[in-house]
Formats: structure tokens, C-alpha cells, sequence
């Protein structure tokens, strides 16, 4: 397929293009590069502009016949939607509009969406099934949830087919060492546990100490960023087949806590960091852990790389590389 990826220069998408380029496919990326790499984007034609420039969408959709869109470009830190919520309903609502009229002009008939586990919110349950009523607390789950809705608004008004993937937490990076996450002040568990490692960072917090959970810190499912980015390659062959449209769940299924998480670094680097606990974040679920069972039997997708150690591990590998890179630049 001939294949659009926005956002494909950054931590995701750059791991999903290079899965399509090695299963085949014909990749062209649209990214800003506002918080992607050029070097991140290892196979196929890198075209930089913006979502918000529809003028420039024109032209690239006139340029390409495209067989499917992946749309990953948007921002994605939760606490600074809720001080910039504009900044999140343009970039990641306004601009999926943008992105969406471009698809119908053009009648691209697949699309795979990035949506993430912000959309249900607080829930009552632990493990997450895709048919949860949406209640996003924070505007980041909130511009997801309505990039969403129009996607399936206009597939019931046209042609269009989607696979809607609703990420849980997204760590690791390629074990070949060729990409990961670089994204400048990360706010993530795992990133900033593996930055404390590198010593980029002097200590890290954990926190709230007193959610209702086996040792009081917030449980989450963690997936391998390669896990995750096959999902995206196996829903574009689903569509392919004529599989209907479907919003799927993307994790794991288990869930770890902070403590445990930042076990698991201290003892894959070996090395000890400062961790000072401090209260709750604010808008922190206690506990988020995927149903898995139909992203299971709509793609037949299993994971490769279900194991903690095994995450934090090429988390880790990642994060030297990529220090060593940027002192030495
Ligand atoms: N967390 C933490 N210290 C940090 C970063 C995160 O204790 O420096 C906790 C956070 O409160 C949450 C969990 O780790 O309970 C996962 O947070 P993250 O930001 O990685 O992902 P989220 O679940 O918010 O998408």
C-alpha cells in the first residue's frame, strides 16, 4: 500500500514506518518535526509541514494516491493540556479535521487512528473493555475522544474504513538500537527512570504513595513500542482484507506499579537513583489495564516483547545511545 504517516518522525510513528517499510509498503511522512527527528524517519519520503496548513495537505494528497493514512501527529502531555487545552483541540482535534477533509476530497478509503486510554477517563473498572462509555478528565483525552467521533462520523458517510487503536503506556524503544524515544522533556514513568540512569536527571518522584493498589502507587499497562507498532502494520492488512471498521484496545492486559517499574530499572541498569515520593498527580487514574481480547481476535495480533525487564531494558540501551549522540553532536 501506499501509505501517509503523520507524525512518522516521532517516538511512535517513527517505529511503526519502519515495520511498513519492512513489510513492504510505500511510506511518505508528514510531520512538523516540532518534536520529531529527521533521522527518526528511516525508510520512505519525509515531507515536513503542518497539519494546520491545509493548503500544504492539498498539495501532498494532489502529489500521492494514497491507500491509507496513519495519523500519529498530535501533542500528548496531559498536564499541559489542562493549562494549553486550546493548543490540544488545534493540533490534535482542529488539525485531524483538516486531515479528514483531505481524506474524504481525496477518497483515501483506510485510516488508522492513534487514540490512547485517556479517553475513558476515571473508571470504576481496572481492566479497560473498548465499549466503556468515553468520559475523558483532561482535554488531551478529550481532543483524542472527538478525533474519534468525526472519524467515525465520516465513515458512516462515506467509504472510509478505520481501525481506531487506543494505546495504554507505550515504552521500550527498537532493540537494534535505531530509534526510541527522544522527545526533549519527557514526562513519561519509564523515560524519566532511564534518564536518572544516563544521570540527565538527579532523581525522579513517585507519585501518591496511597491509591488503593497492591503497595499504594498507580498500577498501568506497559507495551513494547514494537508490539504496539505492529498492531499499526496488522490493521492496515485487516482493512486490506475488507475487515470492518473497529476500535481496539492496545496493551498488554496486566499492569505494573511505579515501585515496580522503577525496581525493574534500578536492577536492568544496575545502578541506584534518588526517588523522592511526593503526593498524586493530578487526574491519575489508580489503576489502567487494557481488555486485550479483541485486538487478539480481530487482528490476531500477540506480542513479542511481553515482559517488563525486556522494555526497560531497550528503554535503557536507547537512552545511551541517544545521550552519547547528543554529547557528542
Ligand atoms: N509517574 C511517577 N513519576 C514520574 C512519572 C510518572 O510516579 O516521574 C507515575 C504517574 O503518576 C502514573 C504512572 O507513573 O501513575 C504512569 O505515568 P506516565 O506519565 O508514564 O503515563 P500515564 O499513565 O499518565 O499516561
Amino acid at each position: 500500500m501506499k501509505v501517509l504517516v503523520t507524525g512518522g518522525a516521532g517516538y511512535i510513528g517513527s517505529h511503526v514506518v519502519r515495520q511498513l517499510g519492512r513489510a513492504g509498503h510505500e511510506v511518505v511522512v508528514f510531520d512538523n518535526l516540532s518534536t520529531g527527528y529527521r533521522w527518526a524517519v528511516t525508510c520512505g519520503e519525509l515531507v515536513v509541514g503542518d497539519l494546520a496548513d491545509e493548503q500544504a495537505l492539498e498539495a501532498l494528497f494532489e502529489t500521492h494516491r494514497f491507500d491509507a493514512v496513519l495519523h500519529f501527529a498530535a501533542n500528548i502531555v496531559v498536564p499541559e493540556s489542562v493549562s494549553n487545552p486550546l493548543k490540544y483541540y488545534s493540533n490534535n482535534t482542529r488539525n485531524t479535521l483538516n486531515l479528514l477533509k483531505a481524506i474524504e476530497r481525496h477518497r483515501v478509503p483506510h485510516m488508522v487512528f492513534s487514540s490512547t486510554a485517556a479517553v475513558y477517563g476515571m473508571p470504576a473498572e481496572t481492566v479497560l473493555t473498548e465499549d466503556l462509555p468515553l468520559a475523558p478528565i483532561n482535554p488531551y483525552g478529550a481532543s483524542k475522544m472527538m478525533s474519534e467521533r468525526m472519524i467515525m462520523d465520516l465513515a458512516a458517510a462515506s467509504s472510509l474504513g478505520y481501525v481506531i487503536l487506543r494505546y495504554f503506556n507505550v515504552a521500550g524503544a527498537n532493540p537494534e538500537g535505531v530509534l526510541g524515544q527522544a522527545t526533549p522533556e519527557a514526562t513519561h514513568l519509564i523515560k524519566v527512570a532511564c534518564e536518572c540512569v544516563a544521570g540527565v536527571r538527579e532523581g525522579m518522584s513517585v507519585f501518591g504513595t496511597d491509591y488503593d493498589t497492591r503497595d499504594g502507587t498507580c498500577v498501568r499497562d506497559y507495551i513494547h513500542v514494537e508490539d504496539l507498532a505492529k498492531a499499526h502494520v496488522m490493521a492496515l492488512d485487516y482493512m486490506a482484507r475488507g475487515g470492518e471498521s473497529v476500535v481496539l484496545n492496545c496493551g498488554y492486559g496486566r499492569g505494573f506499579t511505579v515501585r515496580e517499574v522503577i525496581d525493574v530499572v534500578r536492577e536492568q541498569a544496575g545502578v541506584d537513583f534518588p526517588v523522592t515520593e511526593t503526593g498524586r498527580r493530578a487526574g491519575d487514574p489508580a489503576a489502567l489495564m487494557a481488555d486485550n481480547r479483541r485486538i487478539t481476535e480481530t487482528l490476531g495480533w500477540t506480542p513479542d516483547f511481553d515482559d517488563l525487564a525486556t522494555i526497560v531494558r531497550t528503554a535503557l540501551a536507547w537512552e545511551k545511545i541517544w545521550q552519547d549522540r547528543k554529547a557528542g553532536s
